[in-house]
């Protein structure tokens, strides 16, 4: 675990990021820096630069959140059953520093089937 105090996160992230990463909050649909970004790279978590996301595996979900079809490696990310707002989904969390990232769902393209739906506040892109 790469865990930082309480106080460097609020000194790192900005108050999206902060809200989102620490305190699991959802940003709004569209309002992300990353939902409508398409550029060839790697998306880190945004608290500790672990690559988790590949343009590669990003598609247009048209929801306003960042998609992908699959993370860069399973073993960076880990899935938390998640039965808040009377609904049970599965949370996305960093696995070296526990930031939430967002949701998985189980409709997204072939061949994975999955829709890791992520807030653009949680990850950091870097180009190619
Ligand atoms: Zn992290």
């Amino acid at each position: 675990m790469k865990q930082k105090t309480d106080a460097q996160y609020r000194q790192l992230l900005s108050d999206i990021e902060y809200r989102v990463t620490r305190e699991a909050a959802t940003e709004y649909p569209f309002s992300g820096r990353y939902w409508d970004h398409w550029d060839a790279g790697e998306y880190l978590c945004v608290c500790c630069d672990t690559p988790l996301f590949s343009s590669e595996q990003k598609f247009d979900a048209g929801c306003g959140w960042p998609s992908y079809s699959q993370a860069l490696d399973l073993e960076r990310i880990k899935e938390v059953r998640d039965t808040s707002h009377g609904m049970i989904r599965t949370e996305v969390r960093c696995q070296s520093c526990d930031a939430h990232l967002g949701h998985v769902f189980d409709d997204g393209p072939a061949p994975t089937g999955l829709r890791y739906c992520i807030n653009s506040a949680a990850i950091k892109f870097k180009a190619k």
